[in-house]
């Protein structure tokens, strides 16, 4: 009989809960991890971030194996494998996953293995199994403001959650090895050369997936540029982020680590976050609400999961919208004759993530500029994104088109013109992606869609005139979001 932690989302060693609770009552452990070719393949999947998956897990392989254990890959559907193989099972640990799929996975899952079916919240520090997130008349919470007070005094009332301090007791080769004898006894497919799965045509340039990268990056980050996050989070040329977003999306590092070091630098009153405004550590308490933005489009996605396919405020499900499939592609391919929409567009497609500012931006572009359902944009980002993730994607689509949880009132529209003044003031931005216009000086770049006919032509770009006249969009938007 084996004990098995399942990892899925939570693909590292440290402070995982998973890890720490299974710990405390079961030693032996076998780590494994399901190919769920399901989720690998279909039609929104994206190599680049298949490809951060897979150096994740030879990352986790690696460290498992300096410890004298192994990370057994199973090539096979989960369910199918634990309906084979629940006799031989003891029990099994899980980190729990909010998206209607993995749900349903899970449930399945549960119905097998009964009460052996060990599940752990390692993926976000609360959730509504465990530690509930909700107001004091036990109302489930729909503003973001109100969650985050009571996240962080939950937090101030429970600081134990994130003391997740323990030595890994994974099994040893001989554990492995009956394990694995089992497996080839029941006919049941395990991938000995991770690093085969990789594409190396779709390589990203820029993320490397896997703990010991994370923790590269976050330890870096926290010694100095967390300070300036606030300050600097928003400006698209500036390396102001901390980039974990794919780390944060498949576990290779933990909200556990991240919320408990920045409280050690914030101290005892870390939930009084106004006090930080204006000092040294807005960055730091800045960064911490960025993490429970995370962990707030996760509950709504478990409180409210019709969101998936449904406005959060499900009137705006009226809008009519213009749906054109030539702007649609336009914006794609970063080809919409609005500069500052065209580089990010570009950085989407051509490094698999795009800046936060960028994100609202482009949302923001697509859904009230160009009329087109907030939802295209939201798979498009599927496709593209390799630190895609259900809840955050639908989250941010949602609340950039004002359909969503705290939705920017609808009449707040952005103005591309005004971002790119804004945020890219000396185009630095998108003279890296837009590389026809690099020539150009940068009021020039901004002013671009206001331009007439005549003052375009004289420049001789070989650049798209914009596919819509930002002012007449706007008013046009103003009138769907009206007529619902
Ligand atoms: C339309 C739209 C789509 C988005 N899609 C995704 C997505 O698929 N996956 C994703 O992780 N984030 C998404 N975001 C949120 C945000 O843009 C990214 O998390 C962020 O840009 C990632 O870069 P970073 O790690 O440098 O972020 P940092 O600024 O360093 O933030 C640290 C971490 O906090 C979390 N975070 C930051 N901002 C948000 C936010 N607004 N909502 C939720 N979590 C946040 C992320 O985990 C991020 O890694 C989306 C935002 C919008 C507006």
């Amino acid at each position: 009989m084996f004990n098995i932690i399942w990892f899925r989302n939570d693909l590292r060693l440290k402070y995982n809960k998973t890890i720490f609770e299974a710990n405390k009552h079961y030693d032996n452990l076998i780590p494994i991890f399901i190919l769920d070719n399901k989720l690998l393949n279909v039609k929104y999947s994206c190599k680049k971030r298949n490809n951060f998956l897979f150096e994740s897990l030879i990352d986790m392989q690696n460290q498992l194996r300096t410890l004298g254990s192994d990370l057994i890959v199973i090539d096979y559907d989960p369910i199918e494998f634990f309906k084979i193989f629940k006799d031989y099972v003891n029990s099994v640990h899980i980190s729990r996953d909010y998206s209607p799929y993995s749900k349903k996975r899970d449930h399945k899952t549960n119905d097998l293995l009964g009460n052996k079916l060990k599940i752990h919240c390692s993926n976000v520090i609360f959730d509504q199994n465990t530690e509930k997130i909700e107001t004091k008349d036990n109302q489930t919470i729909k503003v973001f403001t109100r969650y985050k007070i009571e996240w962080l005094n939950s937090l101030s009332h429970n600081l134990s959650i994130l003391n997740l301090d323990y030595i890994p007791n994974f099994c040893n080769p001989t554990k492995i090895k009956e394990f694995i004898d089992v497996l080839n006894k029941l006919g049941i497919p395990i991938i000995n050369n991770l690093s085969k799965l990789i594409d190396v045509n779709e390589k990203s340039n820029i993320f490397t997936g896997g703990e010991t990268q994370a923790q590269t990056i976050w330890n870096e980050f926290l010694k100095n540029k967390i300070y300036e996050y606030k300050s600097k989070r928003d400006f698209l040329s500036v390396d102001g982020t901390s980039r974990l977003s794919a780390h944060l999306k498949f576990g290779c590092i933990s909200p556990h680590q991240i919320a408990y070091e920045c409280i050690k630098i914030l101290g005892h009153e870390f939930y009084n976050f106004r006090k930080f405004q204006n000092t040294n550590l807005a960055g730091i308490e800045h960064y911490l609400s960025e993490i429970i933005w995370r962990e707030f489009y996760k509950y709504i996605l478990d409180t409210h999961p019709y969101v998936t396919q449904k406005s959060f405020q499900q009137k705006y499900d009226n809008i009519e919208w213009e749906n054109n499939i030539e702007k649609f592609e336009a914006w794609c391919n970063g080809k919409t004759g609005y500069p500052i929409v065209d580089a990010c567009m570009r950085q989407l497609n051509e490094e698999g993530w795009m800046h936060n500012r960028g994100r609202m931006i482009v949302a923001s572009f697509l859904c009230k500029d160009l009329h087109i359902d907030w939802r295209w944009g939201e798979k498009y980002f599927r496709k593209k994104l390799i630190d895609y993730d259900l809840s955050s994607n639908n989250g941010g689509w949602q609340w950039t088109a004002g359909v969503g949880t705290d939705a920017a009132p609808y009449f707040r529209i952005y103005n591309p013109t005004e971002q790119s003044k804004k945020f890219d003031a000396e185009c630095k931005f998108i003279k890296k992606y837009v590389k026809e216009l690099a020539h150009l000086p940068p009021e020039t770049i901004h002013n671009l869609p206001e331009m007439n006919e005549n003052e375009r032509k004289i420049l001789k770009l070989d650049y798209p005139n914009p596919i819509v006249d930002h002012k007449k969009a706007r008013e046009r938007a103003l009138k769907l979001y009206q007529n619902i």
